[in-house]
């Protein structure tokens, strides 16, 4: 069975291909959303999901989370003394996501679509393979997410050509893409964003509105105060849409705080935030040659949509109500199903094309001539320009700039700054030339960048025809089969914990942190619950552990009102 994973910043989900269309799977707690977080004890056990969040408030030291912001990147996480890199972890939440689709399915999950960042760029997709490969998945195919949303809204039932701007405001990552549908293919024309962007910079705006509303501040809390601080801001954003205002709570220094903050308050301290909206938004716009009046339809993915005053801020931005007949967490998981399915060619999909952009410019570095003998060196030439829709193929011809100069380097560079230095280098190559007066020889630099990122380089003398080529695979850290499996070997040690305790172990991380919560008569009744849950895993009798358990979770749930 080939599943569709929209892995996330925040949170991650899995979906499947049924008869009547994509749908999600439960995890083993019920729950749609699976939280990326994993945590990793003193004895090597492996927490995924909410159980990892959970342990966040009580053991800090032994979590990570938003590590999808360092995919590709070197950063290295350590959780009770050990390292970890994003995809080892982000493998451990894919395995978990595994886990919950064989069981609910019956039947083994070998392959899935995982779903990226449109800009996400070639070292961090083979780093998302790589995560799929630790977690013994296969990943063929990747699809853009917002190619995902896009198709989750019925695109695969669209007989209509339509542009859509999919606004994606995840956890930690704001996305822009314009997508168009014309003649069954399904094209990004542009993709923007703000890596530093998302809802946790909503929850901040909150927490800091509080603080400031008590003449707090942040720096005074230790860490166990912060991050309490921060799930009461992020329960009062996220009730705050439904309402004209909120109260939120905290617990300080053995008191309870409580302040109201109305939407008009919220709203005003979030300007900037929303401010921040509008560039990409723009920038999106204009590479793709568009007006905001040629957008036909608007469409939200991403937790923090579900904000009032974003949607709010959007309608006036785009004058139009944005399409919110989907659950805005769950479309890009259904998406990638959608693909899933047309990958196994399953009939209920009508062939969509897919296409993708690529979301760097590449180039290479020119000595430009800027007054009759005066040259600059170190300047950068795009070859592909950013946004272009892959695959693509471009020629520029470079001249020489010496006379009897007999060789040409030509060095493959990413980015997108007007100097050659500042640019990622991808590789190089040298041909040689026929000596001549400066200006006379040329050669004809030819990138063709295809849609598994693969960049083919043919270098072509003009006077003399000969050609000399290279291909970059544009990563350069990629692991071997034998590198990962050894690597698997490795992680194995870690115990992921059996899908049975994972209830249990949830509302007991839940009642103790609600004892660090709470003091004299609330913290006296919880304690009376914890202890005879305690008694009855002791025990090890089924029926007991059950009831025990419905009590205790009961208690939370009454004390949480
Ligand atoms: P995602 O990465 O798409 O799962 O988005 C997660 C973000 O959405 C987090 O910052 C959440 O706080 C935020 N979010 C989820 N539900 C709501 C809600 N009802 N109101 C406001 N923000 C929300």
């Amino acid at each position: 069975m080939i599943v569709g994973i929209d892995l996330g910043t925040t949170n991650s989900l899995i979906a499947y291909f049924t008869e009547e269309g994509p749908k999600i799977i439960p995890n083993r707690l019920g729950n749609h959303l699976t939280p990326s977080v994993v945590s990793v004890d003193e004895e090597g056990n492996v927490y995924v999901g909410e159980t990892a969040k959970e342990r966040m408030s009580l053991y800090p030291d032994t979590v990570a989370q938003t590590f999808k912001r360092s995919m590709g990147t070197d950063r290295e996480y350590i959780l009770s003394g050990r390292h970890f890199k994003p995809e080892e972890l982000s493998s451990m939440v894919l395995r978990s996501l595994k886990e919950d689709a064989e069981a609910y399915l019956g039947e083994e999950v070998t392959e899935a679509v995982i779903s990226v960042p449109a800009y996400f760029d070639d070292k961090r997709r083979k780093a998302t393979k790589r995560a799929g490969e630790l977690a013994e998945l296969k990943v063929e195919r990747m699809i853009s997410e917002p190619t995902a949303a896009a198709v989750a809204y019925g695109l695969y039932d669209k007989t209509q050509d339509t542009r859509f701007l999919v606004f994606d405001l995840g956890g930690g990552t704001f996305d822009v893409s314009i997508l168009e549908l014309y003649h069954n293919i399904l094209e990004v024309r542009a993709v923007a964003g703000d890596n530093y962007l998302g809802g946790e910079d909503f929850t901040e705006v909150m927490a800091k509105l509080f603080l400031q509303k008590r003449n707090l501040q942040l720096q005074n809390l230790d860490e166990k105060e912060q991050v309490r601080l921060y799930r009461q801001a992020e329960k009062a954003k996220c009730a705050i849409s439904d309402q004209s205002q909120v109260t939120m709570n905290f617990l300080y220094r053995e008191e309870m705080l409580e302040e109201v903050i109305t939407v008009k308050e919220y709203e005003e301290a979030c300007e900037e935030l929303l401010m921040k909206i509008r560039e990409p938004v723009k920038k999106s716009l204009a590479d793709a040659g568009l007006k905001l009046s040629e957008i036909d339809e608007v469409l939200l993915i991403g937790g923090a949509t579900r904000l009032s005053i974003v949607r709010d801020f959007l309608i006036r931005l785009f004058r139009k109500f944005p399409d919110t007949g989907m659950n805005p967490d769950e479309a890009v998981a259904l998406g990638a199903a959608v693909q899933a399915a047309m990958k196994e060619r399953r009939e209920e999909v009508r062939e969509v094309i897919l296409t993708d952009v690529c979301s760097f410019t590449l180039g290479t570095e020119v000595v430009v001539e800027y007054e009759e003998g005066r040259y600059e060196e170190g300047r950068f030439c795009p070859i592909i320009e950013r946004n272009t829709v892959i695959p693509a193929s471009h020629t520029e011809r470079l001249y020489t700039v010496r006379d009897n100069q007999d060789k040409v380097r030509v060095r493959v560079l990413q980015g997108e700054s007007r100097y050659a230095r500042n640019n990622l280098f991808l590789g190089e190559i040298t041909v040689e030339i026929p000596k001549a007066p400066k200006g006379q020889e040329s050669v004809d630099v030819t990138y063709t960048y295809d849609i598994n990122s693969l960049l083919e380089v043919e270098v072509t003398v003009t006077s003399t025809g000969r050609k000399q080529k290279m291909i970059i695979k544009g990563d350069d850290n990629q692991m071997t089969e034998e590198e990962i499996k050894k690597r698997m070997e490795e992680l194995a040690y870690l115990k992921i914990q059996p899908r049975d305790y994972e209830e249990n172990r949830l509302v007991l991380l839940r009642a103790e942190r609600m004892y660090e919560e709470s003091l004299g008569e609330r913290r006296k009744k919880l304690d009376r619950y914890i202890m005879s849950f305690e008694a009855a895993l002791k025990k090890g009798d089924h029926d007991e552990i059950r009831d025990a358990r419905t009590a205790l979770n009961d208690v939370l749930e009454e004390e949480n009102e």
